[in-house]
């Protein structure tokens, strides 16, 4: 295409080889019409909207998936863990005041005896 400042064939290239002009390709002209530029606009903001959506849901849902999976993860240590009942609990706790009482009885044991 020729260029309109100094009006050398540039072929189709989009900047003028000789003075470095911008050539006026279809897509700049169609610019320049008012109605198309509103259109263009509209159409940007719109896109520009979407992806903010798409991206605040992305998170949301990315959020969402990432508890549920630590959840999961969770559920699925602990579930087979065996906890001790309470009876078990107070039987340890009897062993080691019974352990603690015999150690204090005799102050000459400096070692202390671990119960099974
Ligand atoms: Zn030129």
């Amino acid at each position: 295409m020729k260029c309109p400042k100094c009006g050398i064939e540039n072929g189709s290239r989009s900047v003028c080889l000789k003075c470095g002009n911008f050539l006026n390709n279809k897509n700049v002209q169609r610019e320049t019409d008012p109605e198309i530029k509103k259109q263009m606009q509209r159409t940007r903001r719109r896109l520009v909207l979407k992806s903010c959506t798409s991206s605040f849901l992305l998170m949301i849902v990315a959020f969402v998936g990432i508890s549920a999976l630590m959840f999961a993860i969770f559920y699925f240590l602990f579930r087979d863990m065996e906890w001790p009942t309470d009876a078990e609990l107070s039987s340890e706790m009897a062993s080691i005041q019974e352990s603690e009482a015999a150690t204090e009885s005799v102050p000459a044991q400096t070692t202390v005896t671990i119960a099974d």
